[in-house]
């Protein structure tokens, strides 16, 4: 069977440090998450960067300074820029891809979201998409809804993205896609139509983050992915300490599907990627 790569989604976009101190903020807190999360299995880190007053940030700075600290500290380690867009100028969003990281999200197509619409108009999709392109950066496409799966597609016959990108269906946000098992056949079944060479993993999103887990690695999965970005806790009334004390749990999943947790060495083989310099 093939290794298990382990995503950790260290931080995410939404302003709630309060809601869960754990949450790694500053650019040394989330060096230091990272390598916590990096020893405790995870071979994938993707990034959003905060102002100091905590909101969202698209500072080319910070994620220069949060990059070189994660090369530094976890040799090998892949590291994927969030190209999302809750509390980022839209224009803004594709301004570090300069900087080279291994991958970058990309969503490729509008949802709701609990409050406002994740807007991904056409233009900025191909804009993001080329900006990758350019600098050999690889998508992990963002899955909220079938038709994002097309889109995804419609790069590829565009010549703005390979056939082999990494593919994240994401479940469980309210009012996008509800998680349901028959739902990620559903997706599945399609991704195989449409993109049948492409890596792929789910993220279920707060309390489904461990159910989602298990229906994508019974499922075989190339990845799973935890993190404080998508759930903030361990049970109903106990709060997780870290990123790696999530990434220790999603790595027992994995042994528990007879499946093995991957090395950076073999997460950027499976993925496709170059090995680490
Ligand atoms: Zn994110």
């Amino acid at each position: 069977m093939k290794p298990v790569v382990i995503t950790v989604a260290i931080t995410g976009s939404v302003p709630r440090k309060k809601d869960n101190p754990a949450l790694p903020v500053t650019v040394s807190e989330q060096i230091e998450s990272t390598h916590e999360a990096f020893e405790a299995g995870a071979s994938l880190v993707h990034i959003h960067v905060r102002n100091p007053d905590e909101s969202s940030s698209s500072d080319p700075k910070l994620f220069e300074q949060v990059q070189e600290g994660i090369r530094k500290h976890c040799p090998g380690m892949i590291v994927q820029f969030s190209t999302g867009g809750r509390g980022r100028d839209q224009a803004a969003r594709g301004s570090s891809l300069y900087l080279k990281p291994d991958m970058a999200s990309l969503s490729t197509g509008s949802t709701n979201f609990p409050t406002i619409v994740y807007e991904n108009a056409p233009a900025l999709v191909e804009d993001l998409a080329t900006k990758m392109k350019e600098n050999d950066v690889l998508p992990e496409i963002e899955v909220f809804d079938l038709s994002h799966l097309h889109g995804a597609k419609r790069l590829v016959e565009a010549g703005l993205m390979n056939d082999r990108p990494h593919v994240q269906f994401v479940m469980g946000v309210k009012n996008a896609m509800p998680a349901e098992q028959r739902l990620l056949d559903i997706l599945l079944n399609e991704l195989k139509v449409v993109l049948p060479n492409a890596t792929w993993t789910g993220a279920g999103i707060g309390r489904y983050q461990s159910e989602v887990m298990e229906w994508v690695l019974s499922r075989e999965a190339d990845a799973v992915r935890t993190g404080l970005e998508d759930n903030i806790r361990i049970t109903k009334d106990r709060l997780a300490a870290s990123n790696a004390e999530l990434v220790r749990i999603a790595a027992e999943t994995v042994t528990k599907h007879g499946r093995r947790v991957a090395t950076a060495a073999e997460a950027r083989e499976a993925l496709g990627l170059r090995a680490a310099a």
